[in-house]
This record gives structure tokens, C-alpha cells and sequence, in this order.
């Protein structure tokens, strides 16, 4: 056994799951049996948020300075079992080790709670005049529930808690469960350092996500999935009035403007839909080509699918990986075959790669395709890229506006000025310009129209964590102003 494998292992011996019971999770590319998760019941949920209730006020009496050591101390460990969480995950999620895949994600959950460690969130000084002094200040808002998708379960979950811990929350964690070894081992390795019950995973099917969210002690939910389940949330929420974040789907376009160096994007624009294997949220999903290099775009995208290395995660060659999760292929597959059948060209790809493993689909470009399309129009979320002719810039912005979701987009061009006007007129919470899907830890990241609503992230992330409170006191002069509210 590998040294990574032999962590991953003793990572897995973590995680307690009483005997006969739990669900048994397979490695992606392979189809084994890697272990068996806890199935927690919704009393044990129940139970749970109970002692991250009771947990909270210690925690937030601790202070800024205190929770930021914990959390660095955190990383540190993250740190530490790296190796082994990137195993884990490789082979529960099926992302590859290499690339920017399993340990990629590794590191970023250190970087990401090194920044939260890091960044501070004064009090706003609203009036400071002779008759008053306001001040808006953020407290915690009180227990926070985090549910997680499978796609980024690491990373995501850090990008839930991280905040969530730093403001003084305490936290329930709720992984997805289709992912829920890695990221319950992530949580193990992290209450190596933190204080008991301040951040507690809990596992198990819908059913307990569902009562997460509609928990009368749960304050604030932090969701990242479909914009079904957000919705779904969104309903909860008018029971407990837990303030949501929610980061859903996306059907993010990449508009490639006439006089570009085709040579010098196709690289990144390979990546910007093929990351993870296509399963990204704001991974490019449909790419609209202006009709003067159009064949040439297309050409070199299916040169890249087509060489790219495809295989299981742990071999370090291997930089895409299978898709996680049945349910997934079968929606892949479907919309490629759909698009056949209308007509449209797969130059590439198009098929399962069964010699690899079930789960495994050949990278995919599929051009003359158009809008109506059902591989344009729905979230396809694997590898599978339709490639869009356009003649008109305002009408590829349209098309790429009439989308229902809005989480990123993002304007290729030789001349950053063109792209820059362009850009803006997106509607997209973010917009890249000759990349697509990068991240940074202080830079607000969230989704408009049904992509979702609140920001993660650098200050705003603190924020959105966080509970206001205006401190109203009596101005220079020593006197407060006249009159009530
Ligand atoms: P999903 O909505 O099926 O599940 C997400 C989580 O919600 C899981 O943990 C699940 O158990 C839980 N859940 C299910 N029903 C629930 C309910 N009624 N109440 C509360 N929780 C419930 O999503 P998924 O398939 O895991 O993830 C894929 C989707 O997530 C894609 O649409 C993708 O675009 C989106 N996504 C968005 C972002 C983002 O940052 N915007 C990031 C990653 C993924």
C-alpha cells in the first residue's frame, strides 16, 4: 500500500460507524467499496444542533484573535493529512490526484482559512457628529447549518465553515451523500484543534438535510447545490427565518469575440469547461464563437479532449477522471445523444469510455449546435462542450442572457478593451475575461438570478455570516440626538 493510501486509510478509521449500519460509499473510477458512512438519524441531527447550540456562546466569547489561531491551527492540520484527504477524495469523488483536481482542492481549504483567519471586519462608523455616534457592528449569527454538493466537497464545505467559525458561529455540517468519507475526515482532522461541538458533521440522506434547514435553532444556512434544492430551502426558511446563502446551478457562457489568437486561449478555454472533469459550478457550459474562427476553435478544443489524459484519479498521469455519480452520467449521455439526433456534429467524443470503468464519458466538443438545444439550454455538469456559431456580439450576449441562471460568464478576445465592454453586459455574478472559473479568497463570489443570492468570500463572506447590530450613542457634544424611532 501507498504511503497516501496507508493515510487515507487511517483517515477513513476516523470516521465511527456503528456496526451493521451506514452506507456503503464506492471509489468513482472503479466501483469498489471504499467504506461505509454513518447514516445519522434526525434525532441524532436533532441532537447535534442541540450541543453546537449550547457550544456557540463559549466559542464566540473566545474573540477574533483567538478563533484565528484555531484556524489557522486548522490548516495546519488540513496541512498535515493532506495526502491522504486527496487520496480519499480522489477516489471518492473519482477527481484525479494531478492537475487542478484532488490536491489542487487541498490546497485550497488551507489557503482559504489561512485568508479567513486572516481578514478583518471592522465595525462601519455610520454618523460621528456632535448630537451621535452610530456604529454598525457584525456579531454571529448564532449555529449555522452548511449543506454541500459532491462535485468540490472539500473545498465547498471549507468555503461554508471557514467564515461561519471565524464570525464566532458554531457549525453543522452536512455533506453531501454522495461525498460525505472525505469531507467527514476533513472535519475529524480539523477538531483535532478546534473546541468540542464547535464544528460537528452530520451525514446522512435528504431527509436530514431537509430538517437542517428547517431547524428552529438553525440561524443561517450556507447552501451550495442545484437551484431545486434551493428553492426547496428557500421554503424552509419561512419557518425558522434562517438567513440563507444559497450557491446554485449555473449554465455559465463564454463568448469568444472575433480577431482572437485562437492558439493562445484554447488551453484555457479547454480547462474553463473541462475542470473537475466538467463538474464545476461555474465551469463553462456553452461557448458562443464568433463565425470568422469558429472552425478553428472548435478544431483546437477537440485536438485538446481528444489527447487529454482520462483515467482513474490515482494514477498520477491521469488529470480528468470519471463522472461521480450514475445519476450524472446518464445526463451527460443523454444530452449528447439528444444532440445528435438534432442534428448536431460531436467532434469528438460522444460516447462512453466503458474500457476505463461505468462512470467514465470521452471528453466531448459538439459544434453546430444552437440554443433550443437541450445540451445548451440545461446544465449538463460532465464533460461534454457545445460550441455555439454566432455572427452577431449583441445577439450572442442576449443568448447568452436569456439563460434562467447567472453565476459566471465570461469575454475571450485579443483586445482586453473590447472584452472589458463586453463583459459588463453580462449577467453573470462574475465575469471573466480570457479565463474562466478562477477563484480568489478575498475576491466576493455568488450567483444572480436563479444562480442563487449572498456572497462567499472575503469581507462580504464575513458578512453574510454574521448578524448586524447598530450601536447608537450619544454624539461628541456628549448628547444623543433629539426624537425615537
Ligand atoms: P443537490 O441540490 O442535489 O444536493 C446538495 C445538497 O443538498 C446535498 O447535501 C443534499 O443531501 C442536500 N439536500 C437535498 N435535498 C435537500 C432538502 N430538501 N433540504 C436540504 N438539503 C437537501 O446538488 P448536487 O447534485 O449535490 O450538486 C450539483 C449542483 O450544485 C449543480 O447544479 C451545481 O451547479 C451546483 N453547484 C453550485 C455551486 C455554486 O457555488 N454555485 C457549487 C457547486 C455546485
Amino acid at each position: 500500500m501507498s504511503e497516501s493510501a496507508e493515510s487515507a486509510a487511517a483517515l477513513l478509521d476516523r470516521i465511527q460507524v456503528p456496526e451493521g449500519s451506514g452506507r456503503e460509499i464506492p471509489d468513482a473510477a472503479t466501483r469498489e467499496i471504499i467504506g461505509r458512512a454513518p447514516v445519522h438519524s434526525v434525532a441524532e441531527l436533532d441532537d447535534a444542533i442541540g450541543r453546537a447550540k449550547a457550544a456557540q456562546p463559549a466559542w464566540e466569547a473566545l474573540g477574533h484573535a483567538r478563533r484565528s489561531e484555531l484556524l489557522l491551527a486548522a490548516a495546519d492540520a488540513i496541512d498535515a493529512n493532506a495526502e491522504g484527504l486527496a487520496h480519499l477524495l480522489s477516489r471518492e469523488q473519482g477527481k484525479p490526484l494531478n492537475g487542478p483536481n484532488a490536491r489542487f482542492e487541498l490546497g485550497a481549504c488551507s489557503a482559504w482559512l489561512r485568508t479567513n483567519a486572516a481578514i478583518e471586519l471592522e465595525p462601519q462608523v455610520l454618523v460621528d457628529d456632535e448630537t451621535l455616534h452610530a456604529e454598525l457592528v457584525y456579531k454571529a449569527a448564532g449555529v449555522v447549518g452548511a449543506i454541500g454538493p459532491w462535485n468540490w466537497p472539500l473545498m465547498i464545505t471549507i468555503w461554508q465553515i471557514g467564515p461561519s467559525l471565524r464570525m464566532g458561529n458554531t457549525v453543522v455540517a452536512k455533506p453531501s451523500e454522495y461525498t460525505p468519507l472525505s469531507v467527514l475526515a476533513m472535519l475529524a482532522v480539523m477538531n483535532e484543534v478546534l473546541p468540542a461541538d464547535v464544528l460537528i458533521g452530520v451525514s446522512g440522506d435528504r431527509e436530514v438535510g431537509a430538517r437542517l434547514a428547517s431547524h428552529p435553532d438553525i440561524d443561517k444556512i450556507m447552501f451550495t447545490g442545484s437551484t431545486a434544492t434551493g428553492r426547496k430551502i428557500i421554503e424552509s426558511s419561512a419557518g425558522n427565518l434562517a438567513r440563507l446563502t444559497l450557491e446554485l446551478g449555473g449554465n455559465d457562457a463564454g463568448i469568444v469575440l472575433p480577431g482572437t489568437d485562437v492558439d493562445a486561449i484554447a488551453q484555457d478555454l479547454f480547462w474553463g469547461a473541462f475542470i473537475n472533469t466538467g463538474q464545476t459550478c461555474a465551469a463553462m457550459k456553452r461557448l458562443y464563437v464568433h463565425d470568422s474562427i469558429y472552425d478553428d476553435v472548435v478544431a483546437a478544443l477537440a485536438e485538446i479532449a481528444a489527447s487529454v489524459p482520462i483515467g482513474n484519479g490515482l494514477d498520477e498521469n491521469n488529470v480528468l477522471g470519471p463522472l461521480q455519480n450514475r445519476a450524472q452520467f446518464d445526463v451527460v449521455s443523454r444530452l449528447v445523444d439528444e444532440a445528435r439526433a438534432g442534428g448536431a456534429r460531436v467532434v469528438t467524443g460522444g460516447e462512453p469510455a466503458s474500457e476505463l470503468g461505468e462512470l467514465f464519458y470521452r471528453p466531448t466538443i459538439v459544434a453546430d449546435i444552437s440554443d433550443g438545444a437541450a445540451l445548451v439550454d440545461e446544465e449538463q455538469f460532465g464533460p461534454a462542450l457545445p460550441v455555439i456559431r454566432y455572427t452577431d456580439v449583441d445577439d450572442a450576449v442576449a443568448r447568452a442572457n436569456a439563460a434562467e441562471v447567472g453565476l459566471g460568464a465570461s469575454v475571450w478576445a485579443s483586445d482586453e478593451d473590447a472584452a472589458r465592454e463586453v463583459a459588463t453586459r453580462m449577467q453573470s455574478g462574475t465575469v471573466w475575461i480570457n479565463s474562466h472559473g478562477g477563484l480568489h479568497p478575498m475576491v466576493p463570489f455568488g450567483g444572480v438570478k436563479s444562480s442563487g443570492y449572498g456572497l462567499e468570500f472575503g469581507v462580504e463572506g464575513l458578512k453574510s455570516v454574521a448578524v448586524t447590530q447598530v450601536v447608537s450613542g450619544p454624539g461628541r457634544k456628549g448628547t444623543a440626538l433629539e426624537g425615537t424611532a
